[in-house]
């Protein structure tokens, strides 16, 4: 999580004509403000999160592309990082007439269901006020992610259940429908050779069927009342991929394989120019011969983007977003002056 990484994510859209969400996990926005600031009450994850969303907002515009601004798990011990962020939002809404965040995700799938659902609607009512999307988990997703580690986790754990879903349309529903529930299937953060876990998208499908049952005719007429999020996207395949957007996945979240792709673009360019990095001065060209055009980090970290728009890249056509917003061949612009929201005023 850096702004080169968040550059690479702004061109891989541009490239894909397409949006694209931008996510902060707790850890990634501590990285962004620096890891040598004092983190006490999750004070430097917060300012690296605002920072982080100016950095999109202002870039974002450059590229000429929408960008949802997401925050990823926030346990309950991490609340007070989104109530910082909210709280940004709230004084930048009164600026701007919009939040500095689009959507934040509040994980209590740890605490009791009741618990979860009412923490969740004091947030959905304070965030819907001014257009912020709630993204709530129920069940657990498996794996290891940001040092949460859930691999010795029961089975049953890994997969939602229809009556609980339900649950949580009919509580939060009444006072906005800006929520999206990631409800778990198998899903595992990170990605392993293949074991015990299966994906297990009809879960999905079941649910859907289960509530609009309930809901008679009320349902909505293409029968997906619950607006779904896929955790753990990487190293999936492609036809579960597809079949849970079949089923209502609006969102997939994608880290471990980006993580990859850009540690493989540094990887690549050292063995490309392995003698060319080994000293300031010397290499295979003659003894005298400077290397500074290989070491300046500028050079392994475009790399690193290249590698991660290329597979940002193949998740856009996975995902079936590939030229959607009609931008055609035209290249990025820069735009010149500050425009709505653009820059810190
Ligand atoms: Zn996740």
């Amino acid at each position: 999580m850096s702004s080169s990484s968040i550059n690479a994510c702004l061109e891989a859209a541009r490239k894909a004509d397409a949006p694209i969400i931008i996510q902060f996990s707790s850890g990634g926005s501590q990285f962004y403000g620096g890891k040598g600031l004092d983190n006490t009450n999750y004070r430097a994850a917060i300012a690296g999160a605002v920072s982080g969303a100016f950095h999109v907002r202002t870039m974002a515009e450059q590229y000429g592309v929408p960008v949802i601004l997401h925050t990823d798990h926030c346990a309950k011990s991490l609340l007070p990082w989104i109530d910082g962020l909210v709280s940004a939002s709230e004084r930048y809404f009164k600026v701007h007439g919009e939040p500095l965040f689009s959507s934040h995700m509040i994980d209590l799938s740890e605490e009791p269901i009741e618990e979860n659902i009412d923490i969740c609607k004091d947030y959905l009512s304070r965030m819907s006020k001014m257009g912020i999307l709630l993204e709530m988990e129920l069940g657990i997703t498996g794996g290891e992610e940001d040092g949460v580690d859930n691999s010795d986790r029961p089975i049953e754990d890994l997969y939602s259940k229809p009556e609980e879903i339900h649950q949580v349309y009919e509580e939060l529903m009444p006072i906005s429908n800006l929520f999206t529930v990631a409800a778990v299937f198998g899903n595992v953060h990170g990605v392993y050779s293949p074991g015990n876990v299966k994906l297990e998208p009809k879960i999905l499908a079941r649910a859907q069927e289960y509530i609009c049952e309930k809901l008679g005719d009320k349902a909505p007429e293409d029968k997906k009342p619950v607006l779904f999020v896929f955790h753990g996207g990487s190293g999936s395949d492609v036809t579960d991929i597809q079949e849970a957007i079949g089923y209502g996945v609006i969102k997939m979240n994608i880290d471990t394989d980006t993580q990859w792709s850009y540690w493989e673009g540094i990887k690549n360019f050292e063995a490309k120019y392995h003698d060319y990095l080994q000293t300031q001065i010397g290499n295979p060209d003659g003894p005298d011969k400077p290397n500074k055009k290989y070491y300046d980090p500028r050079e392994s970290m475009r790399a690193a983007e290249l590698q991660t728009v290329k597979r940002l890249e193949q998740s856009y056509e996975d995902l079936k977003c590939l030229n959607i917003l009609g931008l055609g061949e035209t290249s990025a612009e820069n735009v010149l002056g500050p425009r709505r929201g653009g820059l810190p005023v």
